[in-house]
C-alpha cells in the first residue's frame, strides 16, 4: 500500500461536525459588521516579507521565530501572513482607501505562525479582524470595544470573558519609561529568563509579557508605564474609560498589558477568559497611529482588533456544547430501481415547492431496513417511500419518523401539497 500523507502539524482540518459552529460564528460576525456600517476587505494570504518586518517589528516573537518565510521561484522573499493588520494597511495605501476617507474595515481568514501547537494555539489559525482609519478620538476605540462586547452578548459569552485595557502612550513617553525599566531590570539581569535577558536592550517592554515566574516576581516592583504617560495619552485614556463607564462596560486597567507587536500606541485591550487554560486571550487590539506612515503613507490614526476564531469556537463549545443538528426535514427513498425516476422527480418537485426545507434523496437505494436507519439518522420528520406496488397504484407512503402517527398512503399528485402543509405547520 502507498504510504499516507497527513496534514502539516498544527494545521487542522475543520470537519463537518464542527463547521456548523464556525458558520454560526461567521454569520453572527457578518451581521454585526453590517449593522455597524463596516465593510469587508479580502486580502492575499502571502505578502512580501519586508512588510511584516517593518510593521510588526524585527525584535518580536512573530518576526524572530514564528513566520513562515520562503523564497518563490524568482527568489523574492515571501511570508504567509502571521496577522492581518499589515496587509490591510498595505492594501489601503496601495488603493488610496485612506485618502480623504475614514474606512472601517473587517476581514476574516487564515493566519500562519510557527508556534508549538497546543489547545488554542495552532500553526494555521483563523482571525476575524477589524481595522479603522482616520479617527484619532477615543470614541473610535470605545466603539470597537462596544462592538466586541455586543458580539459576546450575541454569542452568549458575556459571563466568561473580561476586558483588560491599558495605554502604551506615545513613542517619546515610552522611551522614557523604557529607560527606567531597563535601569531597574539591569540590577536583576542574571535572574531574568533567557528571552528577557536577550530583550533587555532590544525590546524591554516585551519583558512585561514574560510568563517566567522568576521574571514575573522581579517585575512586581518594576516601574509602571502608567506613571510615564504623556498628557495626550493620559487624556485619551481617561476619555475612553469615561465612554466605557457611560455605556456600562466593565473593565480592568492592567498596567502591564502590552502587545506582542511593535506598532501599537495609546490604547491596547484584550478580552480574556479563564475557560481555555493558558491560551486565554480571545480578542486583542489597540491603536496604531504610527503604522500607516511607517509603511510609507501619510500619517493616519488607526485602531483595530483581531479575534482568534479557534479560541472563540472552543469557548462556545465549553460554554454550550452543541448537539448535532438534523440534516433533513424530508427523507425520500426508492425501494427498487423501477421507482427511482418517480422518487427523484418527487424530491425535485418538493424542492421547487417547499422553499428552505431540506429534502434529502437517498442515493444508492438499499433494503427497507438500511434506508430507514439512514432516514432516522438524518433527523428528518417525514419519510417518503415507494415500492413497485405503490408505483403501480400511483401513490407513495408517508411515514412519521418523530411522532406516533399511522403511516399514510398519499396519491402522487397530492404529495407536494400534503408535505408542504406539514412543513408549514412546523414553522408556526
Ligand atoms: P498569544 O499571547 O496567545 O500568543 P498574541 O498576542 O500572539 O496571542 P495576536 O497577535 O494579538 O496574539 O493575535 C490576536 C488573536 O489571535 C489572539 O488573541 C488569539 O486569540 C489569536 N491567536 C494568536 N496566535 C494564535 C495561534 N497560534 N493559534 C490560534 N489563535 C491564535
Ligand atoms: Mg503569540
Amino acid at each position: 500500500m502507498m504510504s499516507r500523507i497527513n496534514a502539516i502539524r498544527g494545521m487542522n482540518d475543520i470537519l463537518p461536525d464542527s463547521t456548523a459552529r464556525w458558520q454560526q460564528v461567521e454569520s453572527v460576525l457578518r451581521g454585526l459588521m453590517q449593522r455597524h456600517g463596516y465593510q469587508e476587505i479580502r486580502l492575499p494570504v502571502v505578502e512580501p516579507t519586508p512588510l511584516f518586518k517593518r510593521a510588526i517589528g524585527e525584535v518580536t516573537d512573530i518576526v524572530e521565530k514564528e513566520m513562515y518565510t520562503f523564497e518563490d521561484r524568482s527568489g523574492e522573499s515571501l511570508t504567509l501572513r502571521p496577522e492581518g493588520t499589515a496587509g490591510c494597511v498595505r492594501a489601503c495605501l496601495e488603493h488610496g482607501l485612506t485618502h480623504n476617507q475614514s474606512p472601517k474595515l473587517w476581514y476574516a481568514g487564515p493566519m500562519f505562525r510557527y508556534e508549538r501547537p497546543q489547545k488554542g494555539r495552532y500553526r494555521q489559525f483563523h482571525q476575524f479582524g477589524v481595522e479603522t482609519f482616520g479617527q484619532s478620538g477615543a470614541d473610535m476605540d470605545a466603539e470597537l470595544i462596544l462592538l466586541s462586547a455586543r458580539l459576546w452578548r450575541e454569542l452568549g459569552l458575556s459571563d466568561v470573558v473580561t476586558l483588560e485595557i491599558n495605554s502604551l502612550g506615545e513613542l517619546e513617553a515610552r522611551a522614557a519609561y523604557r529607560a527606567a525599566l531597563v535601569a531597574y531590570l539591569e540590577q536583576f539581569r542574571t535572574q531574568l529568563d533567557d528571552d528577557s535577558q536577550r530583550r533587555l536592550h532590544s525590546n524591554p517592554l516585551r519583558i512585561l509579557d514574560s510568563k517566567d515566574p522568576a521574571t514575573r516576581a522581579i517585575l512586581a516592583n518594576a516601574p509602571v508605564l502608567t506613571d510615564y504617560l504623556d498628557e495626550g495619552s493620559r487624556q485619551h485614556f481617561q476619555r475612553l474609560c469615561g465612554l466605557l463607564d457611560a455605556c456600562g462596560i466593565s473593565y480592568r486597567v492592567n498596567p502591564s498589558l502590552v502587545r506582542g507587536l511593535d506598532y501599537y500606541n495609546k490604547t491596547v485591550f484584550e478580552w480574556v477568559t479563564t475557560a481555555l487554560g493558558s491560551q486565554g486571550t480571545v480578542c486583542a487590539g489597540g491603536r496604531y497611529d504610527g503604522l500607516v506612515s511607517q509603511l510609507g503613507g501619510q500619517a493616519t490614526p488607526a485602531v483595530g482588533f483581531a479575534i482568534g476564531l479557534e479560541r472563540l469556537v472552543l469557548l462556545l463549545e465549553a460554554v454550550a456544547p452543541q448537539t448535532p443538528a438534523a440534516e433533513a426535514d424530508v427523507f425520500v427513498m426508492a425501494l427498487g430501481d423501477a421507482t427511482v425516476p418517480a422518487m427523484m422527480q418527487l424530491a425535485e418537485s418538493l424542492r421547487d415547492a417547499c422553499g428552505g426545507a431540506r429534502i434529502v434523496y437517498n442515493c444508492g437505494g438499499g433494503s427497507i431496513k438500511s434506508q430507514f436507519r439512514k432516514a432516522d439518522k438524518s433527523g428528518a420528520r417525514l419519510a417518503l417511500m415507494m415500492g413497485d406496488e405503490e408505483l403501480a397504484a400511483g401513490v407513495c407512503t408517508l411515514k412519521w419518523l418523530r411522532e406516533a402517527r399511522d403511516q399514510q398512503r398519499v396519491a402522487l399528485t397530492d404529495v407536494v401539497a400534503t408535505v408542504s402543509a406539514v412543513l408549514n405547520d412546523n414553522e408556526e
